[in-house]
């Protein structure tokens, strides 16, 4: 089936506005043509959420405690909660989060997933088989390793929560897998971060206090790191350094984080980090989009509009009243288009 729709395209790795016509065959885009059309809608690639923690969907408006009583496992508000919902509640509100992604036009996500096996089996039956998300699900130890050969490898807390020899440990058995390894590390502080390139991570998430012989080292290994600002702030956390890391040449990515402090919603994400950190608006929608591909090895497919990738497609309309006069597509839709702009999902 061939389909052609006209606008301002976001094309190309580098996000430049072009008003033309795309033309998607099977799926696929097949055509991008440069023309003078009345180009009455933005079309740009999906976003790809880096990191989330969807298990506590179920905890949507936790009290403004310290990070540690939040999340650290096993005892922060989260997990105690996580271990008292019932298994339909869990599926059911990671669905609703699920479906909230697809409706804000992300179409790829690495997700954190707590509680072993049968906590990756409830976002496997969360998920189902909608093609419309691409998922990276990392799991992390329960009782044993049996989760492994149910996900694509482990994601774990800091290394400031777990020992050495048993990480290692870990690492080795999803390694031998040929499954994926990631860890948090500098969110509240630096302490766990020179710990956590040990384990050669096949990525980082946070690096909130990060200095620069870290974001040296870890540009010499050639590690990718997810920021989540949003989470960082109402944390307190700090603010990653992700203009150092960037000129590093870090490959940085976006996540919205967990589910209780944050939507699933990167419109927000973009947002934020371009009024208070970043003041780009094309590598903020480069961090949301094209380096989350990257990161989750997705790049040849999704990440950005060109020839051959999938047309995976967020249609946004330039005459709704928050875009009606918009001078630069690409701005606009960093700084101010909402979910409410949007006019179609491909
Ligand atoms: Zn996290």
């Amino acid at each position: 089936m061939e389909q052609t729709f006209k606008g301002t395209i976001i094309s190309g790795d580098e996000f430049e506005p072009v008003d033309g016509y795309i033309t998607i065959k099977n799926g696929l885009i097949q055509d991008i043509e440069e023309s003078k059309v009345a180009a009455d809608v933005i079309i740009a690639p999906c976003f790809v959420n880096a990191h989330t923690h969807l298990g506590d969907s179920v905890i949507k408006d936790p009290p403004f405690l310290p990070l540690s009583e939040l999340v650290q496992p096993p005892h922060g508000l989260k997990h105690r909660i996580l271990r008292k919902t019932p298994h339909v509640e869990l599926v059911s509100s990671m669905k609703a989060s699920l479906n909230d992604m697809i409706k804000t036009g992300t179409c790829a996500f690495c997700d954190f997933r707590e509680g072993g096996l049968p906590g990756v089996q409830a976002l496997h039956e969360a998920l189902g088989y909608d093609p419309r998300l691409k998922s990276l699900v990392l799991g992390r130890p329960d009782t044993d390793m049996n989760y492994l050969d149910y996900c694509d490898g482990t994601g774990l807390s800091s290394m400031n929560d777990l020992e050495l020899e048993y990480v290692r440990d870990i690492v080795k058995q999803t390694r031998e897998k040929g499954k994926r390894f990631s860890i948090h590390a500098g969110e509240t502080d630096f302490t766990d971060i020179s710990s956590a390139l040990e384990l050669h991570p096949d990525f980082l998430i946070h690096l909130t206090n990060a200095d620069e012989k870290h974001i040296m080292d870890i540009a010499d290994l050639n590690i990718p790191v997810t920021v989540c600002p949003r989470s960082n702030y109402i944390t307190r956390a700090g603010v990653p350094p992700i203009g150092k890391m960037l000129d590093a040449g870090i490959i940085v990515s976006v996540g919205t984080d967990n589910v209780m402090l944050n939507s699933v919603n990167m419109f927000s994400e973009m947002e934020f980090l371009v009024k208070t950190k970043l003041y780009d608006d094309r590598q903020v929608f480069k961090l949301c989009t094209l380096n989350g591909a990257k990161q989750l090895g997705l790049d040849k497919e999704l990440g950005s509009i060109k020839k051959g990738k999938k047309a995976r497609l967020i249609i946004l309309n330039k005459k709704s009243d928050n875009m009606q006069g918009i001078k630069n597509p690409l701005s606009s839709l960093v700084r101010r288009a909402r979910p409410d702009d949007i006019i179609n999902i491909i």
